[in-house]
């Protein structure tokens, strides 16, 4: 395919396991500045879909293209440098570190927490930590060791350990999972603020939260698109009223 305005763009992607394709022939194209919601029934491939593009997982066939690099071929590391950062469901902070640490040592040039440990936080380090713990709303909780914060809070945490790198395509995998109503509330805030300068994929099954984050949604069912456009219309859609929303 040639140069494209996508940040992302997903092509006839396929990853078999044992026989079995978990994606199947997937094609997904992602905006500048969009915020994309993928739904579907457990098993649909959202967390595989994921990790493929994160490099976790290696593609049987077909292509990933980042702001119109091939990604397929690169590793794990090469992707987050590229610009994509992902979360995984389980969150994974130091718990011992304070949040200002672990927001240092997510830092590009922290690299390992034993070398952030050694590295000399400069004026403008600090300040980016600053802008981040403000937007992850715990700029208060800075010397906090971030076992004490509520299970909430952790998540930003580790969102604004993701933030720290600048990532243009942020993924987050069931990001409000175990959240109270109020924390729900305030990451769909978050979400949309720190979406304004990156693309982002979040997987969401809440309804409520889904529909006051996205832009668009798509709706995956065994390893292929059942359904995408905006929420109203993929909500209203038969198909998916059948093999998801239904039940
Ligand atoms: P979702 O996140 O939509 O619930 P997953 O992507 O986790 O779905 O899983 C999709 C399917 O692929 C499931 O049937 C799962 O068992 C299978 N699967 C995922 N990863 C692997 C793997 N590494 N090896 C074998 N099967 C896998
Ligand atoms: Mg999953």
């Amino acid at each position: 395919m040639s140069n494209t305005d996508f940040v992302l763009a997903v092509e006839d992607l396929t990853v078999s396991f044992d026989g079995f394709k978990a994606i199947d022939n997937l094609t997904l194209y992602v905006d500048k500045g969009e915020l994309r919601v993928i739904i579907g029934p457990n098993g649909a491939g959202k967390t595989t879909l994921l990790d493929l593009i994160c490099g976790r997982t290696r593609s049987s066939t077909g292509s990933i293209k980042f702001r119109n690099e091939e990604m397929t071929t690169l590793a794990e590391h090469q992707i987050v440098r590229a610009g994509i950062g992902r979360k995984f469901q389980t969150p994974s902070i130091y718990e011992n570190l304070t949040v200002f640490k672990n927001l240092e040592v997510s830092f590009p040039r922290g690299r390992s927490v034993f070398g952030a440990l050694r590295f000399k936080c400069t004026p403008d380090v600090k300040e980016r930590i600053e802008t981040v713990a403000d937007e992850i709303g715990l700029l208060d909780d800075l010397q906090k060791e971030a076992g004490l914060l509520s299970h909430g809070q952790k998540q930003w945490l580790e969102i604004g350990m993701l933030l720290m790198q600048e990532p243009e395509l942020l993924m987050l995998d069931e990001p409000i999972a175990g959240m109270s109503v109020r924390e729900r509330e305030l990451t769909a805030e978050l979400l949309k603020r720190i979406c304004v300068n990156r693309s982002m994929i979040v997987i969401e099954h809440d309804m409520d939260f889904v529909a006051k984050i996205a832009h668009k949604v798509t709706v995956m069912h065994q390893g292929k698109i059942l359904a995408e456009g905006p929420m109203e219309r993929v909500q209203a859609d038969p198909k998916v009223i059948d093999v998801y929303l239904g039940h």
